[in-house]
């Protein structure tokens, strides 16, 4: 699986790094592109990427608990900051592959680490989340878990690839939830539910490769 394909505005060729990929950002002409596994198609314009220093580069390698990853994407974030009544603390995610091609998201905490598995949905029933509140306990998929934030979100940009998630600029609401040393994280937006579980991961756990 290493697929090639021209963006349709520009022509930028992109090398699909893995077969869960749906969305792809062509920063030669900043647009997004939707991957159909056939080739790319244009989804429309998106913001360019902030020029900031960011903590891990596309194309990064390096290791967790002893698993070699390559940073395959960076997803922007921002999410509603109350005091100031608009989309305004920004964060970071890493979307990351493995080397028997499964995927994660590296959560940048506050300078914290935390891994998240590859999202996946609700089997069992969805709590009721409207209501939900801080410091509440919910039950999800048989665990009873403890409410540690709630609040809405939105990509505003992301660089390289990504697998299936909210397009850009869709409003995300979330409530992230502990249970022992695990997070759990939950997005939603209309009927789309993305259920994910995190571990925190230490200094000595975690490595990158020098040069990129
Ligand atoms: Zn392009």
């Amino acid at each position: 699986m290493n697929q090639s394909h021209n963006c349709p505005v520009c022509h930028t060729l992109h090398h699909i790094e893995n077969s869960s990929i749906y969305w792809v950002a062509c920063h030669s002409c900043n647009h997004l592109l939707q991957y159909n596994h056939r080739n790319l198609q244009d989804a429309g314009p998106i913001p360019p990427m902030p020029d900031n220093q960011f903590r891990f580069k596309i194309g990064q390698t390096g290791n967790i608990r002893g698993r070699w990853f390559q940073v395959i994407g960076h997803i922007y974030y921002l999410d509603y900051d109350k005091d100031d009544g608009d989309f305004t603390h920004h964060w970071d995610e890493w979307v990351i592959q493995f080397n028997d091609k499964s995927m994660g998201y590296l959560v940048d905490e506050r300078g914290e680490l935390i891994l998240f598995a590859q999202r996946g949905n609700f089997t069992r029933e969805i709590p009721d989340l409207t209501a939900t509140q801080e410091g509440d306990s919910l039950h999800i998929e048989g665990y009873q878990v403890l409410v540690e934030e709630v609040g809405q979100t939105t990509i505003t940009t992301f660089a390289g690839q990504l697998p299936h998630h909210s397009r850009p600029s869709q409003i995300l609401n979330f409530i992230d939830c502990s249970v022992r040393n695990y997070m759990v994280g939950i997005e939603w937006y209309d009927n789309q539910y993305m259920l994910h579980y995190g571990i925190e991961i230490d200094r000595n756990e975690f490595m990158v490769d020098s040069g990129v």
